[in-house]
């Protein structure tokens, strides 16, 4: 199959840059997918991310209000969700819910997950070598003069489209690190100046997101103070992700939302590399396995992860290879090479994906702050695609009538989950709401 990938349909309509809805053929019974990591690995990371509670509490006072903890609210969305009835002349069953990563604290985008975890654990590593603390300590003290004076000896460095390098360039700082940001032609200047006004090094590339990637790793390598937050390649950043999953829960108990074979849940995440849709459904399906469906949403002119699965080849092969240009107006999410990482560990995990074209995911923007007065930024509305997808094409009502599902729809709980936003100035919103008009 890795061969012939050429001749799969699915590769011809992504080369076509057709928007496409592709189920996963690798999918199995949540019971038989033998994954090497699980929810050890997960209760670790949360553990984690709760020492440097009093430590993120004083470095972000922000967070005050929320002791630390670096959480988004979800929100129930009926308005949009008839909105999208009537655009598509579909009938959504069940509930459509907004988890608002886009409104997390510091980062503005679901990068505050990955992103701050993986600066924090490092801190934690660097901390503990230097004797700065030990187990039991409280971790509020790593924000002493002192302590900022040791990390300002280190470096951190990595290579982003824009979001990944807002959140590890601002926790970095606010820990006490230089730090250094390698952006692809695809970031806005707008993230640049911000990390640039919190002392950040912004090394701006003519080229994509891998080259930005590629460069940054090597400058870092040859660096023994410098630490590379490799968003290709890492298991840190995809466990602050997966911790997403155990708070959702939390959130569904305390609405009594229930999520099990009579109440499924669907959940649409929006893809760039893979980590954070990977992590995200990856905590998810340790928590109700075969209960949750997770689909991702890609540009139909950046599908890497689509692009990979469905050939097998995950980071072997890149949109370039099948003749797309990989630029799209959803920063976020334009990647040409996606995670094999990431990739392999979704394999049997997920249910599928979609694409979309760059007018939509204005469309669905200005539907959102028109009907329930919620804005964020392109790449994230990338996600309402998913249930306006699933109801629309065949491939995906067949997965519901295979998967004996439709019995039971009106159950159902849908999950948008709405990856970036807050922190787009003003003027860089109202250029979006004007783009795209027909
Ligand atoms: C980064 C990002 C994503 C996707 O995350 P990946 O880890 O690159 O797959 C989605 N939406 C927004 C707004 C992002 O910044």
């Amino acid at each position: 199959m890795k061969e012939d990938y050429k001749s799969l349909p699915v590769v011809g309509k992504l080369s076509r840059g057709e928007e496409t809805a592709w189920l996963n053929p690798n999918k199995v019974p949540f019971a038989k997918s033998s994954l090497e990591i699980g929810m050890a690995d997960i209760d670790d990371a949360a553990a984690r991310l709760e020492r440097f509670a009093p430590f993120i509490k004083k470095c972000f006072p922000e967070t005050e209000k929320d002791n630390g903890l670096i959480e988004s609210a979800l929100a129930s969305i009926p308005k949009m969700k008839s909105r999208l009835e009537e655009m598509y002349g579909i009938r959504i069953p069940g509930r459509l819910l907004l988890k608002q990563d886009s409104h997390l604290a510091i980062a503005g985008s679901i990068k505050a997950r990955g992103g701050i975890y993986e600066v924090l654990k490092h801190t934690e590593e660097l901390a503990k070598e230097a004797g700065l603390i030990s187990a039991g300590d409280d971790y509020a003290k790593l924000a002493s003069p002192e302590c900022r004076e040791f990390f300002g000896k280190y470096k951190i460095q990595v290579g982003s489209t824009g979001n990944l390098g807002l959140s590890i360039g601002i926790a970095s700082a606010a820990v006490g690190y230089q730090v250094v940001v390698h952006m692809s032609a695809d970031a806005r200047q707008w993230k640049k100046d911000m990390l640039r006004s919190h002392g950040v090094t912004v090394i701006e590339y003519e080229s994509d997101y891998s080259v930005a990637v590629r460069e940054g790793r090597r400058l870092s390598d040859e660096d023994p103070k410098s630490y590379f937050v490799d968003d290709e390649n890492s298991i840190n950043l995809f466990m602050g992700y997966a911790v997403a999953a155990k708070r959702l829960k939390k959130q569904l108990d305390e609405r009594k939302i229930s999520v099990d074979k009579n109440h499924p849940l669907f959940v649409y995440i929006p893809c760039g590399v893979g980590g954070a849709p990977g992590g995200v459904t990856f905590g998810l399906k340790e928590i109700w396995g075969d209960d949750v469906h997770c689909f991702f949403v890609e540009p139909v002119q950046a599908p890497a992860m689509l692009l990979g699965m469905a050939s097998g080849l995950h980071n072997k092969i890149s949109v370039q290879d099948i003749g797309l240009t990989g630029l799209t107006h959803a920063d976020g999410l334009a990647v040409g090479r996606p995670s094999g990482l990431v990739g392999k560990v979704m394999e049997p995990l997920l249910s599928g994906e979609f694409t979309l074209s760059d007018k939509k995911l204005y469309d669905y923007m200005r539907a959102l702050l028109d009907t329930e007065e919620i804005f964020l930024e392109p790449s994230a509305c990338a996600a309402f695609e998913g249930p306006a997808g699933l109801f629309s094409y065949e491939e995906t009502k067949k997965y519901l009538r295979e998967q004996e599902l439709e019995a039971v729809m009106e159950n159902a709980s849908h999950i948008a989950w709405a990856t970036g936003g807050s922190l787009v100035p003003w003027e860089i919103r109202k250029e979006y709401e004007e783009t795209y008009l027909d």
